[in-house]
């Protein structure tokens, strides 16, 4: 089985949220499932920077654009377990930022991601990569649909070619000037609302949902979720129609990164059958933060999250008084919106003793968090899968989170008569309900005897890559076989 994927941000080469993971992760498992699998991404700036080795395989390759040629290179990176392109247009990669600098999104992010996918479909036919399978990623690698679908599927190289477009988020959808349609070289006929025509702009998810053999989502409740006019964006209607394609596969996490055994972040490592090493880890936390320990035993809650309104921080900033109120202590690490960061930097004056921040993306103090904490907290409005509370749960740091998407699908509320269950949901988005939660969670962490059964559950949960590669293969079966 061949499979190509694209995909805008991929680890370990580049990373702003959950995407990433997942594109840097299930191609290798899927690889060693049998499959060979491609994946092509932009060759940004930051990954330039970096001496990885290269070997450029297009040369000023050219694609009809803007009305012209337009050239592009490509690079290949095969020292990994899967190979890795880069598509290598400066004027549109060579830049600070992936999609945007603080200030907003570039403006001609239609065009970036355009470009990126006509290149990759040029690119996969150049290297005689004969896809069975073409998956595309989110909004930024969904015009790749629109291009099969117009002119690069009725050749004979992408003939028996059929796709899956995965969601991971349905609030960023891609919406531009109709004009993209005429610098990308696709129909005009296309800006209608049957096809690609969203209220006046074009939309780049819509030719994911419309054109490709099927649809996943990141998790089975979203899929279900994104049906609805709360979490389907304007598109519920359409994502009705195509109800029997969609899926919905949850996430997996990479345990040879995340593993508190194993992890070089931690102060100590621990395992379910040892966890002596947590309270180093939690020691070593606080200091890193800079806070002292409320009280002997006092519990510690994390967050590891983009901060943006999707993720419910501002439940935790008007929460914060309730808090702080059990004793517990809140560290914070995060990058994103403005207005969020500066409501938490002004808690933070607020509670010195009880809140420790971190503005900004480092992956090395997420570990730290992860192990450090005795609880972690996921208030999101809508979580398509989410991985924190899946990595938070390998560490023995039990989830509090609102019981949406993936988050639902992965956390079962801990029951005391029956010891099972790995964690708390509350249901409303509201701080009142957030500190119920949390309570309930107090309440448990104090009985010893209970909370240390709780935290052997949560280590015990398996959300390897291993399962959800099965999942997809299975599915890329059924899409080849209708
Ligand atoms: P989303 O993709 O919506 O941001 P996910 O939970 O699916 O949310 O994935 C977020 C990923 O990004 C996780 O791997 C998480 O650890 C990581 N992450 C988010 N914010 C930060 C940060 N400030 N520093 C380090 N890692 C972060």
């Amino acid at each position: 089985m061949n499979v190509a994927f694209l995909a805008s941000e991929v680890v370990p080469f580049v990373k702003t949220g959950g995407l990433a993971d997942v594109a840097g992760s299930l191609p290798r498992f899927l690889k060693e499932q049998g499959a060979d699998v491609r994946v092509l991404l932009p060759f940004y700036k930051s990954v330039k920077a970096k001496d990885y080795p290269l070997k450029k395989v297009v040369e000023s390759s050219l694609i009809s654009w803007r009305g012209a040629l337009s050239p592009f290179s490509a690079w290949e990176y095969s020292a990994g377990s899967f190979p890795v392109y880069f598509i290598e247009r400066d004027e549109y990669f060579d830049r600070d930022f992936l999609y945007g600098t603080p200030d907003g999104d570039y403006p001609d992010n239609g065009e970036r991601f355009a470009f990126f996918a006509k290149a990759s479909l040029e690119l996969i036919q150049q290297i005689g990569f004969k896809a069975d399978i073409l998956h595309g990623h989110d909004w930024q690698a969904a015009m790749a649909f629109a291009f099969l679908r117009n002119g690069y599927g009725d050749g004979p190289f992408f003939k028996a070619t059929k796709s899956l477009m995965t969601i991971h988020n349905m609030a960023y959808q891609g919406l531009f000037e109709k004009e993209i349609l005429q610098t990308a070289g696709l129909p005009g006929s296309l800006f209608r609302p049957e096809d690609l025509e969203f209220f006046g702009k074009v939309n780049f998810l819509k030719a994911g949902i419309l054109y490709a053999s099927a649809v996943s989502t990141v998790s089975p409740r979203y899929s279900q979720e994104i049906q609805t006019p709360e979490f389907g964006c304007g598109l519920e209607g359409l994502l009705r129609t195509r109800n029997e394609r969609l899926f919905g596969i949850l996430n997996g996490v990479d345990y040879s990164a995340w593993n508190p055994e194993i992890d070089p972040a931690l102060a100590e490592n621990y395992s379910r059958r040892s966890l002596e090493g947590k309270a180093a880890c939690k020691q070593d936390l606080l200091q890193a933060f800079g806070l002292r320990p409320a009280k002997p035993g006092a519990p510690l809650i994390g967050i590891v999250s983009r901060l943006a309104g999707q993720k419910g921080i501002d439940l935790i900033v008007e929460g914060l008084e309730g808090i702080f109120d059990s004793g517990a202590q809140l560290v914070i690490l995060g990058t994103g919106e403005n207005k969020i960061e500066k409501q938490l930097l002004e808690a933070r004056k607020k509670y010195p003793r009880s809140l420790g921040l971190k503005i900004g993306f480092d992956e090395f103090i997420s570990h730290k968090i992860m192990a450090g904490c005795d609880l972690f907290l996921i208030p999101s409005r809508y979580e398509p899968c989410g991985l924190t509370q899946m990595y938070s749960l390998r560490y023995g740091t039990i989830p509090v989170v609102r019981a949406t998407g993936g988050l639902d699908d992965s956390i079962q509320e801990f029951d005391p008569a029956h010891r099972s269950g790995n964690g708390f949901k509350f249901g409303p988005p509201t701080t009142a309900a957030l500190l119920d939660s949390f309570r309930k969670a107090l309440v448990l962490y104090e009985n010893k005897d209970l909370w240390s059964r709780l935290i052997r559950n949560a280590m015990a949960a398996d959300f390897s890559w291993e399962r959800a590669a099965r999942y997809y293969l299975e599915l890329y079966r059924v899409i080849l076989s209708s």
